[in-house]
């Protein structure tokens, strides 16, 4: 009838509103859940460091430690853990400023091979202390110019490069090399570490996640560095990629474009 008709698109229009808006609320529930857990988290990692500097520094005063050489031991490990302390926050710091769009980016045009030698340059000390061959592919190209912010690459090839080291074993090999296609570029990390087991590989890029928790802190690890990663591809409209087979080691991969005329398309 044709009063039928008016009511039931009310009615409908009423049940839409309402799914809508219930959809929003799930919405804010989710972030909310998720804002909760992330300060849960933090606490969780920042306690972790300050308990073991805590307990250090209370044996020292509570003169438990009358010996010279165990008292120095003792305050070179509260050091140890109050360093950690200072890379997490600057790490926590970092991701929120990315994430906040805080940073301002700075897109220029640079060679990315040179920034690769620099960063492996930073590195060579921890490569040879556990007789890791550091270094560029020798079938890389001579230039390799790419299209990014060169401050936030020199981060994530310095986040790679560290996981590298950190995940391999003594006589390991860590190569970088350079794919150069028509529009882009491909950068690999390549280790022949331990690798990652494939129930890992997709949360690595969490906030916090690490395969095993207690040898990654001990490392010096603090959860974060794949994150960063991830959002600073993220801002470069592109993405990280891994390959990993336990083991024999893993390769990380990134694309960036060569020209700045390809910036606003995003990488395929
Ligand atoms: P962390 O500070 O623990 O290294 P990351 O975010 O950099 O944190 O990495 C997350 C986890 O991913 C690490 O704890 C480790 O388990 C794994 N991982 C990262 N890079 C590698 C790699 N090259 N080889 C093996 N495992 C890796």
């Amino acid at each position: 009838s044709g009063l039928f008709n008016p009511l039931k698109k009310i009615n409908e229009e009423i049940f839409s509103y309402a799914a809508l808006k219930q959809k929003e609320i799930d919405e804010l529930k989710k972030l909310e859940a998720f804002r909760r857990e992330f300060i849960a988290d933090v606490s969780h990692e920042l306690k972790t460091p300050i308990f073991a500097a805590q307990g250090f520094v209370h044996t020292l005063l509570d003169g438990a430690v009358k010996d010279k050489s165990v008292r120095n031991r003792f305050l070179k490990k509260a050091a140890k853990s109050l360093d950690g302390l200072d890379i997490l926050v600057q790490d926590l710091l970092t991701l929120s400023q990315i994430e906040t769009g805080e940073i301002k980016m700075h897109f220029e045009s640079f060679d990315i091979r040179q920034l690769a030698e620099e960063v492996i340059d930073q590195f060579e000390n921890k490569a040879e202390k556990k007789d890791i061959n550091l270094k560029i592919s020798k079938h890389a190209p001579e230039e390799v110019f790419v299209y990014a912010d060169w401050q936030r690459i020199n981060q994530v090839l310095t986040n790679l490069i560290s996981n590298a080291i950190k995940y391999s074993n003594k006589n390991g090999k860590v190569t970088i090399d350079f794919q150069i296609t028509t529009s882009h570029v491909v950068t690999r990390v390549r280790d022949t570490g331990e690798g990652i087991p494939p129930e890992h590989v997709k949360r690595i890029f969490e906030r916090f996640y690490r395969v095993d928790k207690s040898r990654s802190r001990e490392k010096g690890g603090t959860g974060l560095g794949l994150a960063i990663v991830k959002h600073i591809m993220e801002v470069h409209k592109s993405k990280v990629e891994v390959s990993s087979e336990p083991g024999k080691g893993s390769v990380f991969s990134f694309k960036l474009p060569r020209e700045a005329t390809l910036q606003t398309s995003p990488a395929e």
